[in-house]
């Protein structure tokens, strides 16, 4: 349910309604809005029972809301949720494109300082690189760990890009929480329910990746985990789906774009290298993914790509990545043009 508060509403009274919506057992979730605060209620196992609620001084109208998914819904807050950053003029969420960049995995010093260089300069506002790898196989590169997030540090020092970087599980989250700007939820751990809960809980934003066989109602109850904890910064990732089509690694399903734009305020990004797996296909599913309304792209970026340690055959070279922010750059809004 979902408490609809006047827009002359005080604090006070948004703060009884809370107090309120609590002692009747309940989780209240405040959400100020450019016209006005709603009030989640979540914690229920069945209807709400609204108490007194509607007859408190600043309440507007009670609203049932029918959909599996509360918090992340437009039907609970019609404006766009944005993401900001302090020292940096880069959101999701907003009108301008968010570009996140960076090799499929930390390997060495050069080899991040060198791809931190080149996406600096194309224009990304955040550098990703894993260093800790959810690998199919056990015996595939696992990451450096806790030097790869050092590294990256030094990055965020030297260039001024935000870092963004995966937790595989709850005992790496404690790390990357650390030295992250944007913790990632990889695909594998989108039905992790314990680590959304511990990335709820977070004091940074986080970049959900929708699972191989997810769909989008997957996705969106995955973000309410998270959400529900009290962390509203949740950006949403496409980056492929596993179907019998067997010519792309995954099947990047650009009308989750729209679909999600349509049922959440939260911000949504593709990720075209996963998306697609070959290097040559992930350009032109970037303007793709620009065209169907994605706030941001993830794009992986290597300087050789056919030795990198995971993800070879998608991760763009230097000139890839330079062609394709020259072809983004004419999209208005979309990368800088320099
Ligand atoms: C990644 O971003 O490098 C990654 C492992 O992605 P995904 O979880 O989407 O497979
Ligand atoms: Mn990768």
């Amino acid at each position: 349910m979902l408490v609809v508060m006047k827009a002359q509403a005080t604090e006070e009274q948004i703060g009884a309604v809370c107090r309120k919506i609590e002692e009747l057992g309940y989780r209240a979730h405040s959400m100020p809005g450019a016209q006005r605060t709603a009030i989640g209620v979540t914690g229920n196992r069945g209807e709400v029972e609204p108490g007194t609620l509607d007859e408190m001084p600043g309440v507007q109208e009670l609203i049932r809301v029918s959909k599996p998914y509360k918090l992340v819904s437009r039907d609970v807050k019609q404006e766009n949720t944005v993401i900001s950053f302090a020292g940096s003029d880069a959101t999701f969420g907003g009108p301008g494109l968010a570009l996140i960049a960076g090799p499929c995995a930390i390997e060495t010093r050069e080899q991040t300082m060198a791809v931190a260089e080149q996406v600096f300069r194309g224009g990304a506002q955040f550098f990703r690189g894993g260093a800790y790898k959810p690998r199919t196989s056990p015996y595939s590169f696992q990451g450096l760990g806790e030097l790869g997030l050092q590294i990256m540090a030094e990055v965020r020092d030297k260039f001024g890009m935000k870092i963004v970087t995966e937790a595989i599980d709850n005992e790496s989250m404690e790390l990357v929480e650390k030295y992250a700007d944007v913790i990632q939820i990889g695909a594998r751990n989108m039905s992790n329910f314990s680590l959304l809960s511990e990335v709820g809980r977070a004091p940074k934003p986080v970049l959900l990746k929708r699972g191989l066989s997810s769909t989008v109602e997957d996705l969106l109850m995955a973000a309410e985990y998270i959400v529900k904890e009290g962390n509203s910064q949740v950006i949403l990732c496409e980056r492929g789906i596993r179907t019998f089509e067997s010519a792309t690694r995954n099947t990047l399903d650009l009308s989750a774009v729209v679909v999600v734009r349509e049922r959440s305020h939260l911000p949504i990004i593709v990720d075209p290298s996963h998306g697609t797996g070959l290097s040559s296909y992930v350009a032109p599913m970037a303007w793709a993914a620009r065209a169907a309304g994605a706030h941001g792209l993830l794009i992986e970026v290597h300087p050789a790509p056919a030795e990198a340690l995971s993800d070879a055959d998608q991760s763009l070279s230097f000139e890839q990545f330079a062609a394709l922010m020259r072809r983004l750059a004419t999209i208005p809004g979309s990368a800088k043009t320099t």
